[in-house]
């Protein structure tokens, strides 16, 4: 089993990110956190404390006192939660409330995987492996669509996409930990590419840097 071990990967909605960590967790026996839900579950708290309307201070006490439990809501999944945890998520004391939780887990014996907007920048600038995950615009609405589709919802295409620009601008503007690639982040682009095919790119990055541990004597 490794040490310590962090694969940090962010980027936008839908870009197949999440799958790609779960691909990557899985191949590995990595413990795996999907940071957005974090987000998702202050948003919604936050939003129902205040009667459908966010404010800071709540939104920080939601975030203080956030649980494990809070994250198996299925109702995390949808459109309020999403663009609830967008607005909180730039809320800087929101974010400082969740830190911490974080980085202890990315530094836990065995080896972890966190997916989110700042994991490479922010949470672990010092994570062994950093990607970056995109794909255009119209792809990632193409594909959220397709994924709601499938679970019953009705909305459009042009709504999706619509969504996923403001979310979009709203998390690469804020001042605090705004969504960007780290310098030292590997970029997978899947506009063109499929999602298994980036899960072998990543995996193959990964094991060489394992690799290069091994040879360190650092496993
Ligand atoms: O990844 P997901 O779409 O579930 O994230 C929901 C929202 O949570 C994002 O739009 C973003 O505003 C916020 N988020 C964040 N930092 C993270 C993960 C998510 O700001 N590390």
């Amino acid at each position: 089993m490794v040490d310590r071990f962090t694969v940090a990967i962010d980027g936008p909605a839908a870009s197949g990110k999440g799958t790609i960590a779960r691909g990557v967790a899985a191949r590995f026996g990595f413990a795996h956190l999907d940071t957005g839900l974090l987000y998702r579950a202050v948003g919604l708290k936050a939003l129902r404390a205040g009667g459908g309307v966010i404010d800071a201070q709540t939104a920080t006490e939601c975030a203080r006192a956030l649980r494990a439990e809070d994250l198996d809501d299925p109702e995390l999944r949808g459109a309020e939660a999403a663009e609830a945890a967008s607005m909180v998520a730039a809320i800087p004391s929101v974010r400082a409330a969740l830190v911490e939780m974080q980085r202890r887990f990315a530094r836990r014996p065995g080896g972890a995987v966190l997916d989110g907007r700042d994991i490479g920048t922010v949470i672990c600038p010092e994570a062994e492996v950093k990607f970056f995950v995109t794909a255009d615009l119209a792809t990632r609405a193409r594909r959220r669509h397709a994924e709601l589709a499938r679970s019953g919802a009705t909305v459009s295409e042009a709504e999706v996409m619509a969504d996923l620009k403001r979310r979009d601008e709203r998390d690469r503007g804020r001042a605090d930990a705004p969504m960007a690639r780290a310098a030292d982040a590997v970029l997978l682009d899947t506009t063109e590419l499929s999602i298994d095919a980036a899960v072998t790119q990543a995996v193959a990055v990964i094991e060489e840097r394992l690799q290069g541990r091994i040879g360190q004597g650092r496993a």
